[in-house]
């Protein structure tokens, strides 16, 4: 019988594809494919890999080789342009190939039963046709829209598109549109089209997801992100994977998933931190959907209100192609007017100024939702001791345990310690131990005393870690069952609340004087799209800043119908920072010139390129001796290796962490010096726990 090698990726930390034999078992059994699932020993487990190579038995000695157990052929294999989309983050992130396209595999399909992929297609086999209902009537686009619309389809090829809209200015039916003219076209030509729409957050698909599935009912639409059920995900990547999707709709886990007739790609929100990856395979689901996208020659749309700087930079040097929507897209809808409540002149002890209370008042009065931003969960962030100094230190991080009130704890945020709250301070016994500065359950319990009229729901972290619960809070809102809204960046993001016209932010001043230099970009990124959730709606005007509303309210008269008074006021103790003064004019752009100017001049991304190794151990020294001796390794031409250096945060969970910043003015430079660098770090067999970050996001 004439047997195979094939090679073969297992999820396996060494760099390396694994050697097997195929023999057939009987006469007539399909022979093994690139790009299919085998299940093979390994060790003395049995494990699923994939096939990387075929090659002949003969070619060489396989009688020492451990054989093949099992192939998939009941899964089509992964299609060629998959296999180099994973090569290439392998190769760039630097991470070992298996361990790229395994972990990116649903569950089900890595398992050594076929119990739910043998489940997942027969599901698939009696799916019934998707039923030909009406589709929603398509919004007829204003003239931004049809010419972003125009331009992007009309790309022959590659293009990247820098949607760059306003909140409220209508992205999502660009989205919409361009998807049904690629979709029809190719339709037209007798081939099927997939698009794949990627968006930051997990609770905001559902609003999307209605409208996609309303517009395209005689397509089969599918989400993919990781809080779908096992068997769910597993059918939805299936159906991406045999091109019966021809909508996908997903997290930033999706950009790895297997689309044969993929023919565009949208990243909605592209600046959003959430697609980076944080452990693991360290990826930006927005580059490597850029890659995807030039490696199959389709058009790629980037949509914000605040583009990250990165995507700035390649607008203004024309590698993106830039299209602008000004406007709201709403009848009448205005962006709020901004105003700046100056925190040392309206002290508030309590948190809320009297600014702030007096436009919440307004908007309880007149029936309409308010919402407040404070990016900080928790009770208040430290418990203090009057008597002796005390404060709620982490035993295990270099971080305070914060306070949860309703259920009586302290907890870490950041190994997740938790202990009940003192009832006497730990080295003095005092029994009068004081909260210190503030979070979102502090507020809520303000705003309950100070309007017990009114329904205040809190969202964040806490509130919803139930399945379910923060779509059920989101519904809650849009049926306008609340009152004031009160939350984290969970609340900032996409949302179209239509009843919402104040927007409160406390206390982001904070973030001014991080030492994380992308801190600025992120600030004004959340305070953009915080405040573009009020006014959405065309019967939302505007009243103007504080100054204005206080000569209204002085004058007597009320505002006339249609008015413009829809606000957002942000309490700052800095009101004549650059960065407000930005905000006030809705001045993205401006914003975004003047940091690309501080990048450049401070030598800082995208002007460099940055990779970033950090190590954890017991001791401190321990993590700093590895981290010298790995900027030790090798001669480094054109590229800077900083000193080790602890990080912020320098333990969690009883580890002390280390960095070592390496840069280069050539991303090209700093690969080249990557790639045999990670190899001769693997050769020291260290024993402590390290990993490598290519365009590292926090530093
Ligand atoms: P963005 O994603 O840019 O913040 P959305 O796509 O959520 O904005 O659209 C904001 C609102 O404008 C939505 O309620 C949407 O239905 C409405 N809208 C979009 N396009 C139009 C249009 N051409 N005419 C009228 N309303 C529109
Ligand atoms: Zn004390
Ligand atoms: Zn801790």
């Amino acid at each position: 019988m004439i047997g195979r090698i094939v090679k073969i990726a297992l999820d396996s930390p060494l760099d390396t594809e694994f050697d097997y034999r195929w023999l057939p078992a009987q006469e007539g059994d399909s022979e093994p494919r690139i790009g299919q699932l085998a299940l093979v020993p390994f060790g003395r487990r049995e494990v699923i890999g994939l096939i990387t190579a075929v090659g002949d038995a003969s070619d060489y000695d396989a009688s020492k080789l451990r054989d093949v157990i099992a192939l998939r052929t009941q899964l089509e294999p992964l299609p060629p342009a998959w296999l180099d989309l994973c090569r290439f983050a392998a190769d760039y992130y630097q991470r070992p190939l298996g361990e790229v396209m395994l972990p990116c595999l649903p569950k089900g399909l890595r398992t050594a039963s076929t119990v739910a992929l043998d489940r997942a297609l027969k599901k698939r086999a009696t799916a019934r046709p998707v039923a030909a209902a009406a589709p929603a009537s398509a919004t007829v686009l204003n003239t931004g829209q049809q010419a972003a619309v125009d331009a992007i389809t009309a790309a022959q090829g590659f293009a990247a598109h820098l949607l760059f809209g306003v909140t409220g200015s209508g992205k999502t039916e660009v989205y919409l549109h361009a998807a049904e003219t690629v979709i029809a076209r190719e339709q037209a030509q007798g081939r099927s089209a997939q698009v794949l729409i990627l968006v930051p957050e997990i609770n905001l698909t559902p609003q999307l997801e209605n409208s996609v599935r309303a517009r395209f009912p005689h397509l089969q639409v599918v989400t993919l992100h990781s809080q779908l059920a096992e068997g769910e995900r597993l059918r939805n990547w299936i159906a991406a994977h045999h091109g019966d999707a021809a909508i996908v709709l997903g997290t930033r886990l999706s950009v790895l998933a297997a689309m044969p007739q993929l023919k565009l790609i949208v990243v909605d929100e592209e600046h959003d931190p959430s697609y980076k990856q944080q452990e693991g395979l360290r990826y930006s689901a927005r580059d490597l959907a850029v890659w995807r996208a030039r490696q199959l020659d389709i058009p790629l749309v980037l949509g914000s209100a605040t583009p990250s700087i990165e995507s700035w930079q390649h607008a203004g040097n024309g590698r993106y192609r830039r299209l602008d929507l000004t406007q709201r897209a709403a009848a009448n809808a205005q962006l709020p007017r901004v105003g700046l409540i100056d925190m040392e002149v309206n002290k508030a002890p309590e948190g809320l100024s009297a600014p702030l209370l007096a436009a919440l008042r307004a908007r309880l009065e007149r029936g309409e939702q308010s919402l407040l931003f404070l990016n900080r969960r928790g009770y208040a962030p430290v418990m203090h001791c009057d008597a002796c100094g005390w404060i709620s230190h982490c035993r295990r991080c270099t971080a305070f345990m914060v306070l949860h009130k309703p259920d009586r704890r302290l907890r870490c945020h950041h190994c997740s310690l938790e202990q009940r709250i003192p009832r006497a301070c730990p080295t003095c016994g005092n029994v009068d131990l004081q909260p210190l500065g503030r979070g979102t359950q502090r507020i809520e319990e303000q705003l309950q005393t100070l309007f017990p009229q009114a329904r205040v729901l809190r969202i964040d972290a806490d509130s919803t870690r139930r399945k379910g619960s923060a779509q059920a809070a989101f519904d809650s809102v849009h049926r306008g069952e609340v009152d004031i809204l009160l939350g984290t960046q969970m609340v900032a993001k996409g949302h179209d609340f239509q009843r919402l016209t104040l927007v409160g932010v406390i206390n982001p001043d904070t973030a001014l004087f991080s030492q994380d230099y992308r801190a600025g970009e992120r600030l004004f990124a959340q305070l953009m799209q915080v405040a573009g959730r009020a006014g959405r709606a065309g019967t939302a005007g505007n009243v103007g800043n504080v100054a204005q509303s206080a000569e209204l309210a002085a004058s007597g008269s009320q505002p006339a119908i249609g008015m413009q008074r829809s606000e957002v006021l942000v309490q700052t103790r800095y009101p004549q920072h650059p960065l407000y003064r930005a905000l006030l004019a809705h001045d993205y752009a401006g914003f975004a010139e003047a940091t690309l100017a501080e990048r450049r001049s401070a030598g800082l991304p995208p002007f460099v390129f940055q990779a970033l190794l950090r190590a954890e151990a017991k001791q401190l020294q321990q993590a700093l001796d590895f981290l010298q001796a790995a900027r030790k390794l090798m001669p480094c031409e054109g590229i800077v290796i900083n000193d080790p250096v602890p990080m912020t945060i320098t333990r969690v969970a009883g580890q002390e962490r280390a960095q070592l910043l390496v840069e280069s003015a050539s991303r090209a430079r700093l690969q080249a010096f990557l790639k045999p660098w990670m190899a001769a770090l693997r050769e020291m067999k260290s024993r402590l726990r390290w990993s490598l970050e290519v365009d590292p996001v926090d530093i």
